[in-house]
């Protein structure tokens, strides 16, 4: 027998809704182009924010674009982004999200696989464009994201026959009817940031959107309230600065971007403080950076209550830090494009309080248990499901009503061959059910057949208290296959040798998982999503055991 319930769609136009009539004098802050200061930010209302949505809306229609059609932004968080965000979706078309720190080539092949025909970018983006516009096949027009006296000069066809964003907002009526839509309709595209192979689109939908905006919510999840103030640093162009734009949107919190901003500590901590925020999100070098500013400036945050820490391995050092100096509670999440992307999140279970602190601190430091909508499990070679006793690992498998069952423009995806999704994730799941990360699959090092994770043993270097960051790679090995090698970029001011470093990881891991060797560095590369680039660190060192004797 089927409920007798009411088929209402789950669309991202019902989040937007619900804000305007629940918390319309709640604010977005956010710093622009034209607001470019972090004392003085642009700041206005949800009402407003809906109102100039639905403006967007209006101009969107009038450009002749149908349903389905993409919309590409090159933008950093702010909130026109945001606006574009439920304006794109909400009037039936599919916001794809660019990613600027993305080599120019690479962001004209990712726009022009998405098919996008009109692009919003930011204004400092003009000489990115003007390098771009001969590569854009599909981009006709572009919008730029500011007001009339702030229009960037370019000298490409597209930039200087484009708009300004203010301009075409009020050209239009802030009365628009929003179309009904399918809840199965996409509304957004993200690129994966291609570490594996070519960047694959990950089309997302209204249902899978809401979905995870509503599981976001959970209060062992991100878990926003209407008293919080939000800051996403995790950028709004990759997976759509993990849902936050939609959940705190639903439940009524007040959100503050940093524009281009995200990538300065000072302007964070100024915010921060500035703003009252009270919960902040973004990857471990983005705050291992703004720990180090607020040591040096003798800078606190005391209304800063919880940071989400995930895209890479959150070493404990951090999370100490962010504890014992500042009062604030770190959580660790992991997740990916392909699952919108939060798929476990580290939050305290009854009981943990009769754990000891080095107990406490290894459970912390896992990523975390499975969110609801998130089914998942480890296997095998063979491809049988391994247990849950925290020592077996193997390929960490997913399913989900928020988690790609495949790729845009593909037929069909290796990944998803098994009716699961294979992450590229190595893992350990524990009894309690709490995921351990022990590398992503290519990352693994092998060493005379046994498996060393380099994220325990980056967590372990980065505990040392003179160690600002470290990534450990596997590099060739004439004996081993390969033997770990140790990086690592000093605090400033402070020093420590190589042997005291390697002593002190020693003391930690077993005798075979130590590495070889530690080489102080200036500083170790990122990708364009704040990762580290063990690909360029490979091949940067992948001679440094060539000479080591085979006996
Ligand atoms: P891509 O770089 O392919 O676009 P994502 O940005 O979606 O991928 O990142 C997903 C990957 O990031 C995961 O598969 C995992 O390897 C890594 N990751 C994310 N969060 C964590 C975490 N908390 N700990 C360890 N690794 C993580």
């Amino acid at each position: 027998m089927r409920g007798l319930m009411m088929d209402v769609p789950l669309t991202t136009t019902a989040i937007l809704r619900h804000a305007e009539r629940m918390h319309a004098s709640q604010q977005i802050v956010s710093l622009t182009a034209d607001h470019p200061s972090p004392a003085d930010p642009w700041r206005y209302s949800f009402a407003d924010l809906a109102a100039r949505t639905r403006r967007l809306a209006n101009a969107l229609c009038r450009k002749g674009l149908r349903q389905g059609d993409r919309v590409a932004t090159l933008a950093w968080n702010d909130s026109r982004h945001v606006e574009l965000f439920y304006a794109v979706g909400g009037a039936g078309l599919v916001l794809h999200t660019l990613n600027p720190r993305l080599a120019p080539e690479q962001i004209a092949w990712i726009c022009n696989d998405g098919g996008a025909t009109l692009l919003f970018a930011a204004p400092e983006f003009a000489p990115l464009l003007d390098g771009l516009a001969a590569g854009l096949e599909h981009v006709r027009q572009v919008v730029w994201l500011t007001d009339a006296a702030h229009r960037p000069q370019g000298n490409s066809a597209l930039a200087t026959a484009a708009n300004d964003y203010e301009s075409l907002l009020a050209a239009e009526s802030p009365d628009f009817d929003w179309p009904a839509i399918d809840e199965r309709e996409a509304n957004a595209l993200c690129h994966t940031s291609g570490t594996t192979g070519n960047p694959k689109g990950v089309l997302y939908s209204h249902r899978s959107t809401v979905l995870h905006a509503m599981a976001g919510s959970i209060a062992d999840v991100i878990g926003m309230r209407a008293t919080d103030t939000v800051l996403p640093v995790v950028p709004m162009f990759h997976v759509n600065a993990w849902g936050v734009p939609f959940i705190a949107l639903l439940n009524g919190a007040r959100l503050v971007l940093p524009g281009r901003g995200a990538g300065d500590p000072a302007t964070l901590a100024t915010l921060i403080n500035g703003e009252r925020v009270t919960l902040a999100l973004g990857v471990p070098t983005v705050w291992l950076a703004l720990l180090q500013h607020l040591e040096k400036t003798a800078t606190t945050l005391p209304s800063l209550a919880r940071t989400i820490v995930g895209g890479a391995a959150c070493p404990p050092a951090i999370m100490d830090e962010f504890r014992e100096k500042h009062g604030v509670e770190t959580l660790h999440a992991w997740g990916m494009t392909e699952m919108s992307p939060i798929g476990t999140m580290n939050a305290p279970m009854p009981g943990e309080e009769k754990l000891d602190d080095a107990g406490r601190r290894a459970r912390r430091a896992k990523q975390g248990r499975a969110v609801f909508g998130v089914d998942l499990r480890i296997v095998g070679d063979g491809g049988a499901e391994l247990p849950w006793d925290g020592r077996a690992f193997g390929a960490l498998q997913v399913r989900g009503p928020y988690i790609a069952a495949g790729y845009y423009g593909h037929d069909t995806s290796p990944a998803h061959a098994s009716g699961w999704f294979d992450t590229g994730d190595v893992a350990t799941i524990d009894p309690d059910g709490f995921v351990q990360i022990t590398d992503r699959t290519k990352d693994v090092i092998k060493s005379g057949g046994e498996w060393i994770s380099s994220i325990e043993l980056e967590n372990h270097a980065v505990g040392h208290p003179a160690v600002a960051e470290a990534a450990v790679i596997g590099v060739p090995h004439p004996k081993w296959s390969e033997r770990p090698l140790l990086l690592a970029v000093l605090k400033s001011g402070q020093t420590v040798s190589r042997e005291e470093l390697l002593a002190h990881v020693a003391g930690r891991v077993a005798r075979w998982c130590v590495p070889d060797d530690a080489v102080f560095v200036g500083e170790i590369p990122h990708t364009s999503t704040g990762k580290i680039n063990k690909l360029a660190l490979r091949e940067r060192y992948r001679d440094h055991y060539a000479k080591e004797s085979p006996t």
